[in-house]
Order: structure tokens, then C-alpha cells, then sequence
């Protein structure tokens, strides 16, 4: 199913010289998840780097794997209320460079070095909405690198507890895990062995 989209990018590893240069796939998610919402925060200057890091029409491109779980993930909250709403998901490790020179501060940005689970399609940033797009309260904006956005945090409002107990459920039960610092990422289990990529947002031609 995954497949019927027609996203097939040709990746590139980057560091050292690949013996063979690796074809994966990165899917489209909207793509498969009619009802994402999508608010790429670094397409936009709303984020902790008040830039704009990505272009105009980014997407948000995921490994299959990823999308299907994401996919679970929103057909159980669907029932609940809720869609999903992604802050950010594939990040071209060329970002992860720019970011780095931009705030080359370990906590904040990973060292592009080593490259982020964002790099390799395995982590998305997302928080959830009401059916109708409204804004649901959580503990903290997104990307708010304060003890109040760990999982175990336990002031705030009730609600706003609750609401992030919701996405980890259904994360979780999606197959994802968690991030104890930030309740927005998730990541694909194994995802730090996965290779990391740099591919354009929008297709070549
Ligand atoms: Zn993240």
C-alpha cells in the first residue's frame, strides 16, 4: 500500500564512500493519513531557532515503517476525538548541519556528526488536535527544552497531563517509543542503527 504512492527517492549516505549507494524510501505521510494536520515548524520561523531551516512546501517524509505505525497510532485516536498533528519528521542531515551552526548545543540540536533519528526518517515530533483542528493543551509548547516537557512531569493542569498520557498511549501502542525529555518525539525502535539520509523534500523534476 505504502508502495502506491510513487515516492521513491534515490539516498545518498552521507561520510565515508558508500560501496553501494543504498535505495530507500521515504513515504509521504499525508499522504497515507488523510486527516495528518501539518505544522512544520521549520518551514516557518515559529521555533526555537527563529529561522526558517526548511523550504516552502516541505513535506513530512517518513520511512514506511514509521508512517505505518504512525497510521496506527491516528486510527486509535480517531475514536477518541483526536488526529495528530506533526511538528516535524524527516530533517535533511544538510538542516541538522545549519542547525548545529546555528546552536551547536547538545540537548538542543543533535551534532550532525552523529546525525538525529529526524536524519534517518525514524523520529517525528507531534502533538494532537481536536477533529475539527483546535489546539489541545499540553504541557509545554513544542521544542520548550524545560524539565515541564519530560514525560514524568507532573505539574500543569490536569488536562494538560492527560492530554499528553493520550498521545503516548497511542504512540506506544503504535509501537513507537517515547523521549522521557520531550512528550512531542517519538522514535522507530532501532532507529539509531538505520543509516542517515539527506534528501531533498520534494522530488527532483
Ligand atoms: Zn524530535
Amino acid at each position: 500500500m505504502l508502495s502506491a504512492t510513487g515516492l521513491t527517492l534515490t539516498l545518498a549516505l552521507l561520510g565515508g564512500a558508500p560501496k553501494a549507494a543504498p535505495r530507500t524510501e521515504l513515504v509521504d505521510a499525508a499522504t497515507v493519513i488523510p486527516d495528518l494536520v501539518l505544522d512544520l515548524r521549520y518551514a516557518t520561523k515559529d521555533n526555537f531557532l527563529k529561522k526558517q531551516v526548511y523550504p516552502d512546501g516541505a513535506r513530512c517524509l517518513l520511512l514506511p515503517d514509521s508512517v505505518k505505525r504512525l497510521t496506527q497510532a491516528a486510527d486509535a485516536l480517531r475514536p477518541q476525538g483526536y488526529r495528530l498533528k506533526v511538528y516535524d519528521c524527516y530533517r535533511p542531515r544538510a538542516v541538522q548541519y545549519e542547525m548545529w551552526k546555528i546552536l551547536p548545543k547538545p540537548g538542543y540540536v543533535a551534532d550532525p556528526r552523529k546525525g538525529s533519528n529526524h536524519n534517518r526518517g525514524g523520529a517525528v515530533d507531534l502533538t494532537l488536535v481536536t477533529k475539527d483542528g483546535a489546539e489541545v493543551e499540553m504541557p509545554t509548547a513544542f521544542d520548550d527544552f524545560t524539565p515541564a516537557a519530560h514525560h514524568g512531569y507532573t505539574g500543569g493542569t490536569p488536562a494538560s497531563r492527560e492530554h499528553r498520557e493520550v498521545l503516548r498511549k497511542a504512540m506506544e501502542g503504535a509501537g513507537f517509543q517515547r523521549n522521557k525529555m520531550e512528550w512531542w518525539h517519538y522514535d522507530l525502535p532501532g532507529a539509531t542503527k538505520l543509516p542517515v539520509l539527506d534528501v531533498p523534500f520534494t522530488p527532483a523534476g
